[in-house]
């Protein structure tokens, strides 16, 4: 018989199974506290519940974690993890120390469909979709879990195309009755995947990130073939239809490719198109991935570029390069290398 898995399960989900075993509906309040707070990985461990009660969890349920298969660190204290989720396919998780801040980039799928023309991820095509419980194993089964004071949907794949999965994980990290994280330390990130979108806007409190790279649609749709189905001037009217002054923050995030996007113009553009969105864009100097056309712009490009911004309003910050060194840094993740 199949083991009923723990991690991944909504709090209702796991009262009903353990009501269904015998033990009483307390046991969830018992259980959640063990694996999130005291973070035990094993039943054996929880020791107010009967004996019988943990061989009885021990014989028919797994916790449902499993650890990193592989550790890659870089110089700059960033460290790339790969796991194996359990269909055998490998996936990668970040995790990003700075000042007072921990953060962790998950992963929501095993590669991606949405085939951008900048991203290692894209390149290996779609494999899988992400279990919630492979999504929060991320993120509790790392060496820093404790550490953690921000978690990013920024890894592998796009998470609006996941939406059930991702919004499950969502959950069980925000729920009360399980992990507790306030949504104002998670980041989701999408290209504008509509569907997906619409329900996280509705059903969600965590940040949005919006990966825009560029204003100019024709521009955008020759990097981005989701620019297609879900155009980015329609994106827009989505969010500026949504009311964000309830607890969620709109960012956008901006990678930098010399020549293509750094002009005067551009910003120009970009300012135009966000006018009177309250929101934040994230600059990031693009990472060389090889045998691509797109090329890394200098420092002094991407600081004229974000004055620019600034200067006229539209709050702009420029995201430090990390991790690069281990091919962790943003667009880099992919595991076709896995384990070197
Ligand atoms: S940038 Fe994001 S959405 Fe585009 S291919 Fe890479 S992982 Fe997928």
């Amino acid at each position: 018989m199949e083991k009923f898995q723990i991690l991944g399960k909504y709090p209702d989900e796991l009262r009903t199974w353990l009501q269904a075993q015998g033990l009483p509906g307390y046991a969830t309040k018992q259980l959640h506290e063990w694996i999130y707070v005291k973070r035990v990985r094993n039943f054996e461990e929880m020791t107010n519940l009967s004996k019988a009660n943990r061989m009885l969890l021990a014989e028919r349920a797994d916790l449902g974690f499993s650890e990193p298969v592989h550790t890659s660190c870089s110089v700059d204290g960033t460290v790339k993890y790969l796991f194996k989720t359990h269909q055998g396919h490998l996936i990668e998780s970040v995790y990003i120390p700075e000042d007072d801040r921990a953060t962790l980039c998950v992963s929501s799928q095993v590669g991606c469909k949405m085939n951008c023309g900048f991203c290692m991820t894209g390149r290996m095509g779609f494999q899988a979709q992400l279990t919630a419980q492979e999504i929060l194993n991320q993120i509790l089964s790392i060496q820093e879990s404790e550490r953690l004071t921000n978690i990013v949907f920024m890894g592998m794949g796009e998470p609006m195309d996941n939406i059930d999965e991702v919004m499950r994980a969502l959950e069980v990290l925000t729920s009360e009755d399980a992990f507790a994280w306030s949504p104002k330390r998670i980041t989701v990130s999408s290209i504008g995947v509509h569907p997906g979108l619409l329900r996280f806007l509705e059903e969600s409190k965590c940040h949005l990130a919006i990966s825009l790279h560029t204003s100019i649609p024709s521009q955008r749709l020759s990097w981005m073939p989701s620019e297609k189905a879900w155009p980015i001037e329609e994106t827009i009217k989505v969010l500026r239809n949504h009311d964000f002054s309830k607890q969620r923050r709109l960012s956008f995030e901006y990678i930098l490719f010399k020549g293509l996007n750094d002009t005067p113009a551009h910003a120009k553009s970009l300012i135009a198109l966000l006018r009177g969105l309250e929101c934040r864009v994230n600059l990031i100097r693009f990472h060389a991935i090889p045998d691509s056309p797109f090329k890394s712009p200098d420092e002094m490009t991407v600081h004229a570029f974000s004055s620019y911004l600034n200067a006229k309003g539209l709050k702009t910050t420029v995201r430090k390069s990390r991790g690069e060194d281990i091919q962790a840094a943003c667009g880099l993740l992919s595991t076709k290398k896995a384990g070197q």
